[in-house]
Protein backbone atom coordinates (compact mmCIF):
# COMPACT_ATOMS: atom_id res chain seq x y z
CA UNK A 1 0.00 0.00 0.00
CA UNK A 2 2.80 2.29 1.22
CA UNK A 3 4.45 1.87 -2.35
CA UNK A 4 0.96 2.46 -4.26
CA UNK A 5 1.09 6.49 -2.86
CA UNK A 6 5.04 6.98 -3.43
CA UNK A 7 4.01 5.77 -7.46
CA UNK A 8 1.12 7.96 -7.20
CA UNK A 9 2.53 10.91 -5.94
CA UNK A 10 5.60 9.85 -8.65
CA UNK A 11 3.59 10.25 -11.31
CA UNK A 12 1.17 13.28 -10.10
CA UNK A 13 4.24 15.29 -10.08
CA UNK A 14 5.01 14.24 -13.68
CA UNK A 15 8.62 12.66 -12.82
CA UNK A 16 10.35 10.20 -14.86
CA UNK A 17 13.06 7.76 -13.82
CA UNK A 18 15.85 8.30 -12.37
CA UNK A 19 13.27 10.71 -10.39
CA UNK A 20 11.05 8.97 -8.17
CA UNK A 21 8.92 10.28 -4.72
CA UNK A 22 10.75 8.31 -2.23
CA UNK A 23 8.44 9.18 0.69
CA UNK A 24 5.39 11.42 1.08
CA UNK A 25 4.81 12.64 4.95
CA UNK A 26 1.87 14.72 5.43
CA UNK A 27 1.18 17.09 8.35
CA UNK A 28 -2.77 17.63 8.68
CA UNK A 29 -2.15 20.07 11.67
CA UNK A 30 0.39 22.52 9.32
CA UNK A 31 -1.62 21.60 6.31
CA UNK A 32 1.62 20.29 4.51
CA UNK A 33 2.63 18.12 2.50
CA UNK A 34 6.56 17.35 1.59
CA UNK A 35 8.06 14.64 -0.92
CA UNK A 36 11.14 13.09 -0.36
CA UNK A 37 12.59 12.79 -4.12
CA UNK A 38 15.30 10.58 -5.46
CA UNK A 39 17.76 10.25 -8.20
CA UNK A 40 18.06 6.69 -8.29
CA UNK A 41 20.94 6.24 -11.07
CA UNK A 42 24.26 5.18 -10.11
CA UNK A 43 26.21 6.52 -12.57
CA UNK A 44 25.59 10.39 -14.33
CA UNK A 45 25.76 11.77 -17.75
CA UNK A 46 28.43 14.66 -16.88
CA UNK A 47 26.31 18.19 -17.03
CA UNK A 48 29.60 20.15 -18.21
CA UNK A 49 30.65 18.33 -20.66
CA UNK A 50 28.12 15.54 -21.54
CA UNK A 51 30.59 12.15 -20.91
CA UNK A 52 28.27 9.55 -20.21
CA UNK A 53 28.38 7.06 -17.38
CA UNK A 54 29.99 9.14 -14.79
CA UNK A 55 30.36 8.63 -11.01
CA UNK A 56 28.35 10.48 -8.34
CA UNK A 57 30.56 12.68 -6.29
CA UNK A 58 27.97 13.61 -3.36
CA UNK A 59 24.57 15.03 -2.95
CA UNK A 60 23.57 18.32 -1.76
CA UNK A 61 19.89 19.16 -0.30
CA UNK A 62 17.79 21.10 -1.83
CA UNK A 63 14.24 22.27 -1.45
CA UNK A 64 11.60 23.91 -3.59
CA UNK A 65 7.83 25.32 -3.14
CA UNK A 66 5.57 23.17 -5.47
CA UNK A 67 1.88 23.61 -6.32
CA UNK A 68 -0.43 23.08 -3.22
CA UNK A 69 -1.86 20.22 -3.52
CA UNK A 70 -6.18 20.47 -2.16
CA UNK A 71 -5.22 22.95 0.78
CA UNK A 72 -1.48 21.47 1.43
CA UNK A 73 1.15 23.65 0.86
CA UNK A 74 3.67 20.97 -0.89
CA UNK A 75 7.33 20.62 -0.55
CA UNK A 76 9.78 18.74 -2.75
CA UNK A 77 12.74 17.65 -1.06
CA UNK A 78 15.50 16.47 -3.33
CA UNK A 79 19.42 15.03 -2.05
CA UNK A 80 20.99 16.48 -5.40
CA UNK A 81 23.73 14.45 -7.12
CA UNK A 82 27.31 16.15 -7.96
CA UNK A 83 29.09 14.30 -10.72
CA UNK A 84 32.88 14.24 -10.79
CA UNK A 85 33.55 13.57 -14.46
CA UNK A 86 36.82 11.30 -15.12
CA UNK A 87 36.49 13.39 -18.71
CA UNK A 88 36.47 16.93 -18.24
CA UNK A 89 38.16 17.10 -14.38
CA UNK A 90 34.84 19.25 -12.59
CA UNK A 91 32.48 18.85 -10.45
CA UNK A 92 29.14 19.70 -11.42
CA UNK A 93 25.48 19.29 -9.87
CA UNK A 94 22.99 17.82 -12.12
CA UNK A 95 19.68 20.01 -12.96
CA UNK A 96 16.38 18.80 -11.57
CA UNK A 97 13.89 19.15 -14.64
CA UNK A 98 10.78 20.53 -12.06
CA UNK A 99 12.54 23.78 -11.36
CA UNK A 100 15.28 26.17 -13.60
CA UNK A 101 18.60 26.68 -11.62
CA UNK A 102 18.73 29.01 -8.69
CA UNK A 103 14.79 28.90 -7.91
CA UNK A 104 13.40 27.67 -4.47
CA UNK A 105 10.28 27.25 -6.67
CA UNK A 106 9.21 24.14 -9.01
CA UNK A 107 8.66 25.62 -12.71
CA UNK A 108 4.63 24.78 -12.37
CA UNK A 109 4.91 26.86 -8.96
CA UNK A 110 6.27 29.77 -10.89
CA UNK A 111 4.11 29.50 -14.74
CA UNK A 112 1.33 29.86 -11.64
CA UNK A 113 2.25 32.26 -10.27
CA UNK A 114 3.00 34.82 -13.37
CA UNK A 115 -0.08 33.91 -14.49
CA UNK A 116 -2.07 35.46 -11.24
CA UNK A 117 0.16 38.10 -11.48
CA UNK A 118 -1.35 38.94 -14.87
CA UNK A 119 -4.93 39.04 -13.37
CA UNK A 120 -4.50 40.62 -9.91
CA UNK A 121 -2.29 43.10 -7.75
CA UNK A 122 1.01 41.10 -7.07
CA UNK A 123 0.72 41.93 -3.25
CA UNK A 124 -2.48 40.24 -3.30
CA UNK A 125 -1.11 37.35 -5.56
CA UNK A 126 1.34 36.50 -3.00
CA UNK A 127 -0.81 36.59 -0.16
CA UNK A 128 -2.75 33.96 -2.11
CA UNK A 129 0.55 32.21 -2.96
CA UNK A 130 1.67 32.33 0.55
CA UNK A 131 4.85 33.62 -0.62
CA UNK A 132 7.09 37.44 0.30
CA UNK A 133 5.76 39.37 -2.90
CA UNK A 134 9.74 40.21 -3.36
CA UNK A 135 9.97 36.63 -4.42
CA UNK A 136 7.02 37.12 -6.84
CA UNK A 137 8.87 40.53 -8.50
CA UNK A 138 11.81 39.00 -8.96
CA UNK A 139 10.43 36.37 -11.07
CA UNK A 140 8.34 38.56 -13.04
CA UNK A 141 11.62 40.52 -13.95
CA UNK A 142 12.70 37.33 -15.07
CA UNK A 143 10.45 35.75 -17.08
CA UNK A 144 9.55 39.40 -19.01
CA UNK A 145 13.32 39.97 -19.62
CA UNK A 146 13.42 36.42 -21.11
CA UNK A 147 10.19 36.31 -23.31
CA UNK A 148 11.14 40.18 -24.39
CA UNK A 149 14.53 39.12 -25.40
CA UNK A 150 12.70 36.55 -27.91
CA UNK A 151 9.98 39.02 -29.14
CA UNK A 152 10.43 40.02 -32.84
CA UNK A 153 9.35 43.84 -33.85
CA UNK A 154 9.77 43.03 -37.58
CA UNK A 155 7.36 44.58 -40.09
CA UNK A 156 6.13 47.08 -36.69
CA UNK A 157 5.08 50.46 -39.01
CA UNK A 158 2.57 51.71 -36.64
CA UNK A 159 3.39 53.57 -33.30
CA UNK A 160 2.11 55.21 -30.37
CA UNK A 161 4.33 57.03 -27.81
CA UNK A 162 2.89 58.73 -25.00
CA UNK A 163 3.87 59.61 -21.28
CA UNK A 164 2.49 58.27 -17.96
CA UNK A 165 3.59 58.94 -14.29
CA UNK A 166 3.48 56.69 -11.50
CA UNK A 167 2.39 59.83 -9.00
CA UNK A 168 0.65 62.93 -10.44
CA UNK A 169 3.29 65.47 -12.41
CA UNK A 170 5.81 63.15 -11.37
CA UNK A 171 7.93 59.67 -12.24
CA UNK A 172 7.61 60.07 -16.12
CA UNK A 173 7.65 56.81 -17.78
CA UNK A 174 7.28 56.97 -21.77
CA UNK A 175 5.70 54.09 -23.47
CA UNK A 176 5.71 52.69 -26.77
CA UNK A 177 2.65 50.77 -28.23
CA UNK A 178 2.76 48.91 -31.74
CA UNK A 179 -0.92 50.69 -32.93
CA UNK A 180 -1.26 47.65 -34.86
CA UNK A 181 -0.79 44.37 -33.10
CA UNK A 182 -1.76 46.03 -30.44
CA UNK A 183 0.83 45.34 -28.14
CA UNK A 184 3.45 47.54 -25.32
CA UNK A 185 6.53 47.44 -27.11
CA UNK A 186 8.53 49.56 -25.04
CA UNK A 187 8.59 51.52 -21.86
CA UNK A 188 11.18 53.04 -19.95
CA UNK A 189 11.67 55.79 -17.48
CA UNK A 190 11.89 59.73 -18.69
CA UNK A 191 10.39 61.79 -21.72
CA UNK A 192 12.65 63.56 -23.75
CA UNK A 193 13.95 63.01 -26.89
CA UNK A 194 16.66 60.25 -25.65
CA UNK A 195 13.76 57.82 -24.65
CA UNK A 196 12.96 58.19 -28.39
CA UNK A 197 16.70 56.83 -29.60
CA UNK A 198 16.73 54.18 -26.96
CA UNK A 199 13.20 53.26 -28.19
CA UNK A 200 14.70 53.10 -31.39
CA UNK A 201 17.43 50.70 -30.02
CA UNK A 202 15.93 48.52 -28.94
CA UNK A 203 13.45 48.01 -31.89
CA UNK A 204 16.69 47.29 -34.00
CA UNK A 205 17.85 44.91 -31.35
CA UNK A 206 14.11 42.74 -32.00
CA UNK A 207 15.02 42.93 -35.54
CA UNK A 208 12.73 46.23 -36.25
CA UNK A 209 13.55 48.60 -38.76
CA UNK A 210 13.43 52.49 -38.12
CA UNK A 211 13.37 53.19 -41.72
CA UNK A 212 9.80 50.70 -41.65
CA UNK A 213 7.70 52.81 -39.05
CA UNK A 214 5.80 55.17 -41.21
CA UNK A 215 3.32 56.71 -38.61
CA UNK A 216 3.86 58.23 -35.36
CA UNK A 217 0.94 59.33 -33.12
CA UNK A 218 1.81 61.54 -30.48
CA UNK A 219 1.33 64.08 -27.74
CA UNK A 220 2.50 67.70 -28.95
CA UNK A 221 5.55 67.13 -26.74
CA UNK A 222 8.56 68.74 -28.87
CA UNK A 223 10.96 66.39 -27.14
CA UNK A 224 9.15 63.07 -28.90
CA UNK A 225 9.12 65.04 -32.21
CA UNK A 226 12.44 66.12 -32.01
CA UNK A 227 13.74 62.07 -31.17
CA UNK A 228 11.43 60.78 -34.44
CA UNK A 229 12.67 63.19 -36.68
CA UNK A 230 16.35 61.73 -35.45
CA UNK A 231 16.07 58.07 -35.21
CA UNK A 232 12.38 57.57 -37.57
CA UNK A 233 13.29 59.20 -40.49
CA UNK A 234 10.18 58.16 -43.14
CA UNK A 235 7.70 58.78 -40.25
CA UNK A 236 5.04 61.10 -40.17
CA UNK A 237 3.69 62.20 -37.02
CA UNK A 238 -0.24 62.82 -36.15
CA UNK A 239 -1.62 64.08 -33.18
CA UNK A 240 -4.29 61.67 -31.96
CA UNK A 241 -7.86 63.35 -30.62
CA UNK A 242 -7.09 62.32 -27.18
CA UNK A 243 -4.06 64.79 -26.78
CA UNK A 244 -5.52 67.64 -28.97
CA UNK A 245 -9.06 67.51 -27.07
CA UNK A 246 -7.33 67.89 -23.50
CA UNK A 247 -5.58 70.19 -25.18
CA UNK A 248 -8.81 72.44 -25.82
CA UNK A 249 -10.19 71.34 -22.07
CA UNK A 250 -7.18 72.71 -20.74
CA UNK A 251 -7.44 76.22 -22.74
CA UNK A 252 -11.03 76.42 -21.52
CA UNK A 253 -10.34 75.65 -18.15
CA UNK A 254 -7.77 78.69 -18.18
CA UNK A 255 -10.35 81.12 -19.65
CA UNK A 256 -12.88 79.59 -16.99
CA UNK A 257 -10.16 80.43 -13.94
CA UNK A 258 -9.33 84.04 -15.29
CA UNK A 259 -12.62 84.96 -15.21
CA UNK A 260 -13.71 84.10 -12.12
CA UNK A 261 -10.74 85.46 -10.97
CA UNK A 262 -11.36 89.07 -13.07
CA UNK A 263 -14.78 89.53 -12.74
CA UNK A 264 -16.16 87.47 -9.97
CA UNK A 265 -19.15 89.02 -9.69
CA UNK A 266 -20.29 88.62 -13.74
CA UNK A 267 -19.92 84.74 -13.05
CA UNK A 268 -21.61 85.05 -9.65
CA UNK A 269 -24.70 87.03 -11.13
CA UNK A 270 -24.38 84.63 -14.26
CA UNK A 271 -25.07 81.52 -11.72
CA UNK A 272 -27.11 82.74 -9.83
CA UNK A 273 -30.56 80.65 -10.30
CA UNK A 274 -28.09 77.45 -10.43
CA UNK A 275 -27.33 77.47 -6.57
CA UNK A 276 -24.64 78.06 -3.99
CA UNK A 277 -22.45 75.30 -5.33
CA UNK A 278 -22.81 76.36 -9.17
CA UNK A 279 -19.38 77.20 -9.28
CA UNK A 280 -17.75 73.76 -8.93
CA UNK A 281 -20.83 71.76 -10.69
CA UNK A 282 -19.90 74.31 -13.40
CA UNK A 283 -16.12 73.13 -13.47
CA UNK A 284 -17.36 69.42 -13.98
CA UNK A 285 -19.85 70.10 -16.35
CA UNK A 286 -17.88 72.12 -18.87
CA UNK A 287 -15.53 69.23 -18.79
CA UNK A 288 -17.59 66.56 -18.99
CA UNK A 289 -20.19 65.47 -22.51
CA UNK A 290 -23.06 66.61 -21.55
CA UNK A 291 -24.30 63.00 -21.35
CA UNK A 292 -22.57 62.77 -18.40
CA UNK A 293 -23.86 65.24 -16.26
CA UNK A 294 -25.68 65.24 -12.84
CA UNK A 295 -28.87 67.47 -12.49
CA UNK A 296 -26.98 69.88 -10.51
CA UNK A 297 -24.37 69.95 -13.45
CA UNK A 298 -27.46 70.41 -15.80
CA UNK A 299 -28.36 73.81 -13.91
CA UNK A 300 -24.96 74.96 -13.77
CA UNK A 301 -24.42 74.59 -17.27
CA UNK A 302 -27.93 76.31 -18.34
CA UNK A 303 -27.35 78.98 -17.05
CA UNK A 304 -23.84 79.44 -18.67
CA UNK A 305 -24.95 78.84 -21.95
CA UNK A 306 -28.17 81.46 -21.30
CA UNK A 307 -25.00 83.64 -19.90
CA UNK A 308 -22.21 86.03 -21.68
CA UNK A 309 -19.69 84.68 -20.48
CA UNK A 310 -16.41 83.70 -21.84
CA UNK A 311 -16.29 80.54 -20.25
CA UNK A 312 -19.52 80.07 -22.08
CA UNK A 313 -17.78 80.98 -25.44
CA UNK A 314 -14.99 78.78 -24.34
CA UNK A 315 -17.15 75.90 -23.97
CA UNK A 316 -18.84 76.31 -27.59
CA UNK A 317 -15.41 76.07 -28.46
CA UNK A 318 -13.67 72.99 -27.05
CA UNK A 319 -17.38 71.49 -27.85
CA UNK A 320 -16.84 72.56 -31.57
CA UNK A 321 -13.46 70.60 -31.53
CA UNK A 322 -15.24 67.29 -30.52
CA UNK A 323 -17.69 68.18 -33.23
CA UNK A 324 -14.98 68.49 -36.02
CA UNK A 325 -13.19 65.38 -34.19
CA UNK A 326 -17.30 63.30 -34.93
CA UNK A 327 -17.76 64.35 -38.31
CA UNK A 328 -14.22 63.24 -39.51
CA UNK A 329 -14.56 60.07 -38.09
CA UNK A 330 -17.77 59.78 -40.25
CA UNK A 331 -17.08 60.87 -43.24
CA UNK A 332 -12.70 60.09 -42.89
CA UNK A 333 -11.70 62.58 -45.80
CA UNK A 334 -8.84 64.07 -45.40
CA UNK A 335 -9.49 67.72 -48.00
CA UNK A 336 -12.85 67.49 -45.13
CA UNK A 337 -10.99 67.19 -42.52
CA UNK A 338 -8.66 69.54 -43.19
CA UNK A 339 -11.27 72.23 -44.62
CA UNK A 340 -13.34 71.90 -40.83
CA UNK A 341 -10.33 72.39 -38.50
CA UNK A 342 -9.47 75.36 -40.77
CA UNK A 343 -13.15 76.97 -40.03
CA UNK A 344 -12.51 75.91 -35.87
CA UNK A 345 -9.06 77.14 -36.42
CA UNK A 346 -10.23 80.92 -37.77
CA UNK A 347 -13.06 80.96 -35.12
CA UNK A 348 -10.89 80.38 -32.52
CA UNK A 349 -8.44 83.02 -33.56
CA UNK A 350 -10.89 85.85 -33.57
CA UNK A 351 -12.47 84.81 -30.14
CA UNK A 352 -10.50 86.94 -27.93
CA UNK A 353 -9.84 84.55 -25.53
CA UNK A 354 -6.08 84.45 -25.03
CA UNK A 355 -5.43 80.88 -24.39
CA UNK A 356 -7.68 79.18 -27.15
CA UNK A 357 -6.06 82.03 -29.27
CA UNK A 358 -2.88 79.98 -28.13
CA UNK A 359 -4.55 77.20 -28.93
CA UNK A 360 -5.20 77.67 -32.46
CA UNK A 361 -1.55 78.64 -33.28
CA UNK A 362 -0.54 75.88 -32.08
CA UNK A 363 -2.98 73.46 -33.87
CA UNK A 364 -2.00 75.43 -37.15
CA UNK A 365 2.01 75.01 -36.86
CA UNK A 366 1.11 71.44 -36.63
CA UNK A 367 -2.07 71.46 -39.10
CA UNK A 368 -0.66 67.92 -41.04
CA UNK A 369 -0.42 65.90 -37.86
CA UNK A 370 -3.38 66.90 -36.65
CA UNK A 371 -5.13 66.31 -39.80
CA UNK A 372 -3.84 63.24 -39.92
CA UNK A 373 -4.91 62.45 -36.48
CA UNK A 374 -8.55 63.16 -37.61
CA UNK A 375 -9.01 60.45 -39.97
CA UNK A 376 -9.09 56.63 -39.77
CA UNK A 377 -9.75 56.58 -36.39
CA UNK A 378 -6.29 55.76 -36.16
CA UNK A 379 -5.31 55.37 -32.79
CA UNK A 380 -7.88 56.90 -30.21
CA UNK A 381 -9.58 53.77 -29.19
CA UNK A 382 -6.81 52.03 -28.63
CA UNK A 383 -4.93 54.73 -27.13
CA UNK A 384 -7.41 55.17 -24.56
CA UNK A 385 -8.17 51.37 -24.04
CA UNK A 386 -4.11 51.08 -23.52
CA UNK A 387 -4.49 53.97 -20.76
CA UNK A 388 -6.93 52.18 -18.61
CA UNK A 389 -4.74 48.80 -19.09
CA UNK A 390 -1.77 51.06 -18.16
CA UNK A 391 -3.38 52.80 -15.02
CA UNK A 392 -4.34 49.03 -13.88
CA UNK A 393 -0.66 47.76 -14.31
CA UNK A 394 -0.15 50.61 -11.89
CA UNK A 395 -2.33 49.20 -9.57
CA UNK A 396 -0.78 45.41 -9.83
CA UNK A 397 2.09 47.50 -8.98
CA UNK A 398 0.59 49.47 -5.90
CA UNK A 399 3.51 49.11 -2.76
CA UNK A 400 6.18 49.11 -5.10
CA UNK A 401 5.44 52.53 -7.17
CA UNK A 402 8.97 52.76 -8.37
CA UNK A 403 9.56 52.72 -11.97
CA UNK A 404 10.98 49.32 -12.25
CA UNK A 405 8.40 47.46 -10.60
CA UNK A 406 5.39 49.18 -12.70
CA UNK A 407 7.35 48.50 -16.17
CA UNK A 408 7.76 45.04 -15.77
CA UNK A 409 4.24 44.71 -14.60
CA UNK A 410 3.34 46.37 -17.86
CA UNK A 411 5.51 43.82 -20.11
CA UNK A 412 3.62 41.07 -18.34
CA UNK A 413 0.46 42.30 -19.14
CA UNK A 414 0.39 44.59 -22.22
CA UNK A 415 2.79 43.31 -24.60
CA UNK A 416 1.16 39.75 -25.58
CA UNK A 417 4.63 37.90 -24.67
CA UNK A 418 4.69 34.69 -26.46
CA UNK A 419 7.55 33.16 -24.42
CA UNK A 420 6.06 33.21 -21.26
CA UNK A 421 5.71 29.86 -18.64
CA UNK A 422 1.97 28.18 -19.36
CA UNK A 423 -0.40 28.20 -16.49
CA UNK A 424 -0.10 24.78 -14.91
CA UNK A 425 -3.67 25.35 -14.45
CA UNK A 426 -4.62 27.12 -18.13
CA UNK A 427 -7.02 24.18 -20.02
CA UNK A 428 -4.94 22.26 -22.66
CA UNK A 429 -1.58 22.89 -20.71
CA UNK A 430 0.30 19.74 -21.50
CA UNK A 431 0.87 19.34 -17.24
ZN1 LIG B 1 32.66 16.44 -17.82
Amino acid sequence: MKIGVEALFTSALGLVPPWEVQDVALDTARKRIDFEVRCGAGLLACPACGAGGQKIHDRLRRSWRHLDFFQFEAWLHAEVPRVACGSCGKTTQIEVPWARPGSGFTAAFEALALALCRELPVRQAAKLLRCADKQLWRRIEFYVEQARALESYAGVEVIGIDETSLRRGQHYITVVHDLQAKRLLYACEGRNHQTVLDFVADLKAHGGEPTDVRHVCMDMSAAYAKGAALALPEAAISYDRFHVVALAIEAMDAVRRQELQDEPQAVQRALQAAGPKAKRQLMWGMRKNPAGWSPAQWQSMHSLQRSGLKSARAWRMKMALREVYARARVHNDEALARQDLKVWLSWAQRCRLAPMQQLAQTLKTKLEGVVRGMLDHRSNAFVESMNGLLQQAKRAARGFRKAKNFIAVAYLRLSKLSNLPVSPLAPGSTR
